[in-house]
């Protein structure tokens, strides 16, 4: 079964049985209350019959049965039962009520029966009789009135229940459009993602502002997030072979002219070998970049502790001076700390120092200032600089400012998009200042502390 068609059927039902319920108290208990008044009308009744039975001074010359006659309920009967129940006289309006046999139960004020769906009431008083003796007096009523007003209460009650089902199941029906409508779409989306393959999107998504609205424009960010994920999957694989097919279309070519003149000619063979050693080289930095950015994208726990930052600093250029002879100068406050993961601050600093190193021929300087909420440190290189145009594009995958250039320097283009991620990691803000033929700054914002809250919300 259809949800729609449960939801209808559900509510639909569930109103029926509560109008259903709610009219049937209502109509018992009008019933309830008109016989109780008509009860109270008989009660009187034969309280004046009573009297008027009392009043009898000469029980010769008095016709009981006409005294009985006067206080006959219309559509009624009196009976007059002898101490051992047995009828002694009665007078009745009809042969019906007559020979209805009606007993009074312990503790009730009066017994009930009916005649063809008409409710017929009896009372019974204890009286003495014109002869001295004790008898009960009963007095029966066929309740003809409130027949007719409670079966014209039904009516009504049918009637209201007919026009309050006709409204419920139009909102029912309204109600379950508006919530079905939305999944419905989002089922749609869902299979024609399955079937197409694409990322598909609900249509119309964006409007309303109930808990429906905002699944679908969930469900389409989350679309959206995958397929920009999937497109820069499938960039970074397209890249990653094409940069890697260079330096094996290189090893090959020189591979095969070892093969052809390298046994035969000394200097021919030196060269294929430092090429093909070269570009293995290059391979294997490539390759351990790659990796280190899908090591970076699985959610690795940081290890965060204090950390002196100037004799982090002042270690790094240390190592910078010893491999590559070259100028490292720092400047700055010293007795810096902070509080964050050492290793990989290492990791982002020798990303950007051997680049400034890479880039530039002339000195290198490191300045540290304290500020508000963080230590400013930034990386001065006088090299060839970059232009402004293509700083937006530096932390992107593979992306060299001029590939010939870095073609020299060894450069795979994965250097700053590891920064990047790294800084994310770390919460460093990163910015970058050039000018062509001046040099390059990087200044880097560290936090004193990492926002554990933050790194969680990730
Ligand atoms: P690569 O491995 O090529 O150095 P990066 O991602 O580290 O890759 O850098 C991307 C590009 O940004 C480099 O190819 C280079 O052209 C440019 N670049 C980075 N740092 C500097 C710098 N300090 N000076 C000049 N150019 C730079």
């Amino acid at each position: 079964m259809k949800l729609r068609t449960k939801i209808h059927l559900f509510t639909t039902l569930l109103m029926l049985i509560l109008l259903a319920l709610m009219n049937t108290g209502v109509y018992v208990l009008y019933e309830q209350l008109a016989i109780n008044t008509e009860y109270k009308q008989l009660k009187t009744r034969s309280e004046e019959l009573l009297t008027s039975l009392n009043q009898i001074t000469d029980a010769t010359a008095t016709d009981p049965n006409f005294i009985l006659r006067a206080y006959m309920p219309s559509d009624g009967a009196v009976r007059v039962l002898n101490g051992s129940g047995k009828q002694i006289s009665s007078v009745y309006a009809s042969l019906e009520i007559e020979n209805i046999k009606l007993q009074l139960g312990k503790d009730e004020k009066y017994a009930k029966s009916e005649i063809d769906g008409i409710p017929v009431i009896m009372t019974e008083t204890p009286a003495i009789w014109i002869d001295g003796s004790v008898v009960k007096l009963q007095l029966l009523q066929r309740l003809n009135e409130v027949a007719n007003n409670a079966a014209l209460l039904k009516l009504i009650l049918v009637a209201v229940t007919v026009l309050i089902a006709i409204p419920l199941l139009l909102s029912n029906m309204a109600l379950s459009r508006i919530i079905l409508k939305p999944l419905e779409r989002l089922n749609l989306a869902m299979k024609k993602s399955g079937t197409t393959g694409n990322y598909e999107k609900i249509e119309r998504a964006e409007v309303g502002k109930d808990e429906l609205a905002e699944i679908g424009r969930t469900f389409n960010g989350m679309m959206e997030a995958l397929e920009t994920n999937y497109r820069k999957q499938e960039q970074f694989v397209s890249n990653a072979s094409h940069e890697l097919r260079t330096p094996l279309t290189v090893i090959e070519s020189y591979a095969k002219l070892l093969l052809r003149r390298g046994f035969t000619n000394e200097k021919v063979a030196q060269e294929a070998l430092e090429a093909i050693v070269n570009e293995s080289g290059r391979m294997t930095d490539l390759i351990i970049q790659m990796l280190e950015l899908a090591k970076n994208k699985e959610h690795a726990s940081l290890s965060v502790n204090e950390i002196d930052l100037s004799l982090l600093l002042e270690s790094t250029a240390a190592q910078m001076r010893q491999a590559y002879n070259r100028t490292v100068e720092l400047q700055g406050e010293p007795l810096l700390f902070v509080y964050s993961d050492e290793q990989k601050l290492k990791q982002l600093l020798f990303i950007l120092l051997d680049n400034a190193r890479k880039y530039s021929e002339d000195k290198i300087v490191i300045t540290t200032k304290k500020q508000d909420k963080s230590i400013c440190v930034a990386i001065q290189d006088f090299g060839e600089g970059i232009a402004e145009d293509q700083i937006p594009h530096l932390f992107d995958r593979f992306y060299r400012v001029n590939k010939d250039r870095n073609r020299k320097t060894g450069g795979t283009g994965l250097g700053l998009a590891i920064a990047r991620e790294l800084s994310e990691k770390l919460q460093i803000h990163i910015h970058v200042q050039s000018e062509l033929g001046a040099g390059t700054c990087f200044t880097l914002l560290i936090p004193f502390n990492i926002d554990v809250n933050k790194e969680k919300d990730k």
